[in-house]
Formats: C-alpha cells, sequence, structure tokens
C-alpha cells in the first residue's frame, strides 16, 4: 500500500545577472515552482512547474496546483504514475479549454509527474532512467543555449572554450541584428561547431521566408519557432518555400498536436518541456511519436534545478533524444541547488545516477532562494 500523503509547493525566485532578452520580453529573474509530494512510505519526491512568463506566473500556479491539482492527487497511489497522469488531464483539460489556457493547466502537471517519476526512482533505490527499464544511454549529447542578442562574440568564445560543438542563438530582434548576431557567432565558432537559432515566433510568413538566404548563408542546422502562432500549416508553407528544417514544441500541449508535427515532413526536431508539456510521461509520449517518423527530440530546458536533473533522466531512457538544451547563462536556481550538478564536457553530460532525479537536490540552497507568497495558505 503506498498513499500520497501530502503535497507542498514553494515559489522559487532569484535575479539573474545578465538579464537574457527575447524577442517578446526580456527575463530578468529565473522562476519556478517546485512541488513536493509526501508518501506515507516516508518518501518525498520533487516536481517543477515552469512559470519563466508572464512576470505574474506565479500567483496562477500556486492557485492551479493548490485548488486545481493537490486535491485530485492526496490519497492516490503514486506508483501508478499513468493513471494519476491520465486522471489530472481528463480533469483538468476541460477546465483548461473553458479558460483558454492549456498551457498553465499542463505546466501544474508537469511538476506532480516529474515528482511520481522521481518518488519511484527513491521507491526502488535507482535513478527514474532505470525504473521502467534499461538506459538507453550513459551520455547525453548538449548544445549551448542561447546566445545573444548582446556580447554575442564572449559568449562564442566562452562556448568554445568550454568546449561546445552545437550552440543557439536568439533571433528576432530585426535583420540587421539578426544578421548581427549570426555573423558574430559563426565568426568565433567556425566553421565546424552545428549552428542553430531561435526567433521565438518574432515573423509572420513572408518575414521568415526572408531570413532564409540569411540562415543558410551562416548554415544554420535548424530555425526553432520562426513563425508567430506557430501554426502546423503556416510552418509547412515556411518549409515547402525554403527547405529550412525547422524545430518547435517548446510552446505546444496536447499529445495529438505534438503527433501532427511528428508526422509532418516540415518539423526536424520537436523540443517537448518537460515541466511545461506535462511531466516525463507526456515527453516520453512524444518520444514515441518522434520515433515513429524518424523525427529528432531535444528538449527544451530553460529552468531550474528538478528540470534539469529530470531531463538528463529522460534522455537516458529515450532513444529520440538527440541533445538536450543546456542553457549557458546565469541561472541561479540550476547548479547552485543541486549537490555535485553535472558540467559539460565536449558538450556531453554522463548522466546521473543517484535515485530519483539522478541528482541530490541541495536542501538549504532552496530554502534560500524561496520566496514567500502573498497568498500563504494551509496546504492539502
Ligand atoms: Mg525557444
Amino acid at each position: 500500500m503506498s498513499r500520497i500523503t501530502a503535497a507542498r509547493l514553494r515559489v522559487l525566485r532569484a535575479p539573474a545577472a545578465d538579464g537574457i532578452a527575447m524577442s517578446f520580453a526580456p527575463l530578468r529573474h529565473r522562476s519556478a515552482v517546485l512541488v513536493e509530494l509526501d508518501t506515507d512510505d516516508g518518501l518525498t519526491g520533487h516536481g517543477e512547474s515552469w512559470i519563466n512568463y508572464p512576470p505574474w506566473a506565479a500567483s496562477e500556479r500556486v492557485a492551479t496546483l493548490r485548488e486545481g491539482v493537490f486535491p485530485r492527487i492526496v490519497g492516490a497511489d503514486p506508483r501508478d504514475i499513468g493513471a494519476v497522469h491520465r486522471s489530472l488531464c481528463a480533469g483538468l483539460e476541460p477546465l483548461g479549454r473553458q479558460w483558454g489556457a492549456p498551457g498553465p493547466v499542463m505546466q501544474a502537471i508537469s511538476a506532480v509527474d516529474i515528482a511520481l517519476w522521481d518518488l519511484a526512482g527513491h521507491a526502488s533505490g535507482l535513478a527514474m532512467s532505470r525504473v521502467a527499464g534499461d538506459r538507453v544511454r550513459e551520455e547525453v549529447a548538449v548544445y549551448a543555449s542561447s546566445l545573444g542578442p548582446g556580447d554575442v562574440a564572449a559568449q562564442a568564445r566562452r562556448c568554445v572554450a568550454a568546449g561546445h560543438d552545437a550552440v543557439k542563438v536568439k533571433l528576432g530582434f530585426g535583420r540587421a541584428d539578426d544578421e548581427r548576431i549570426l555573423a558574430e557567432a559563426r565568426g568565433v565558432l567556425g566553421a565546424a561547431p552545428a549552428l542553430y537559432a531561435d526567433a521565438n515566433q518574432a515573423w509572420d510568413l513572408a518575414e521568415a521566408a526572408a531570413m532564409a538566404p540569411i540562415l543558410r548563408a551562416y548554415d544554420v542546422a535548424w530555425i526553432e519557432e520562426p513563425l508567430r502562432g506557430n501554426r502546423l500549416p503556416e510552418l509547412e508553407e515556411l518549409h515547402r518555400r525554403t527547405g529550412l528544417p525547422i524545430a518547435t514544441g517548446e510552446n505546444v500541449y496536447g499529445i495529438g498536436e505534438f503527433r501532427r508535427l511528428a508526422a509532418s515532413p516540415a518539423i526536424a526536431v520537436l523540443q517537448p518541456d518537460i515541466a511545461k508539456a506535462g511531466g516525463i510521461t507526456e515527453a516520453l509520449a512524444v518520444c514515441e511519436a518522434a520515433a515513429a517518423h524518424g523525427t529528432a527530440v531535444l528538449p527544451h530546458l530553460y529552468g531550474g534545478a528538478v528540470a534539469f536533473a529530470a531531463t538528463l533522466q529522460l534522455a537516458a531512457m529515450a532513444r529520440p533524444v538527440a541533445a538536450v538544451e543546456y542553457d549557458i547563462r546565469d541561472n541561479p536556481l540550476r547548479d547552485p541547488l543541486l549537490v555535485d550538478p553535472p558540467v559539460p564536457d565536449r558538450g556531453r553530460i554522463a548522466v546521473p545516477d543517484a535515485p530519483g532525479l539522478g541528482i541530490p537536490l541541495d536542501t538549504a540552497a532552496i530554502a534560500a532562494v524561496t520566496r514567500p507568497h502573498p497568498r500563504e495558505e494551509p496546504e492539502s
């Protein structure tokens, strides 16, 4: 007999030393919601929910978790991860539809699902990537993310010094700046490293098509979220017109849409984020869809310690994961919250092997970045 006896959350927040410009809004703080699930076996599992945008996302997430999610899982059997995932989706997706907000609902469910996988690991004394069977790899390729729009050459030099062989730049700041970013990055990297670019949905179809020759000139291997709205028919039209390989997935919700993307010849790379799309369970389903069509999976990862550790575990259990995004900017919610955080060597990370997330969390460091929330109430 095993039951979830308590569900808690913490809002983590810390200023980032190098505020990150995006084509839509800057990111000046790193934030995440950490979910902790206790069981009557005396175990605690940790999960993470993504709240980078909007700046007030923490308030929404605290309410959604406390009022919508936690009452549905206390008392449930944590060993049946699929059943909990299905029941949360069945109960909350209809509310998300009415709300026009499938994303926040899935981002909240993500934290619970990751915590359940962490619990499964602790219950068996294994890293979560060993819970469901053998690992498919012991070493994960990572790519450096993201350079620009300022200090591109200096950031690229740091990537070269660290041995990264694949690097992503941010675009969507206007044609002149975008060309400068690509030129500075390629100028420092030289011809060999792979160069990726992320437009964060900055362009319409004509603007994206006009960027294609520039992207080709700098040998950009794929363009991420090129189009405002991220609609598949338009992405397919862009691909037809330009032949550009397209990456997307960090703002996609629901396995049905991931399956349509996986099946499209326009989409070369799927980028589910385990702290957004619905946890490890949903990401494994995305990997299955990707495998059926030979599409590569490069999970989106721009969060904190738990998302980082759990994404490495996903990569160790899912063959379609070709590489994982590795945040090279100041991130006070990632390495400082881990005991002995892994650092890429020549663009690779050996998959950690401690029980659960693979890497123990530094509880004192987590306490230091836990921010009080205005609506502190007794938790279920
Ligand atoms: Mg992106």
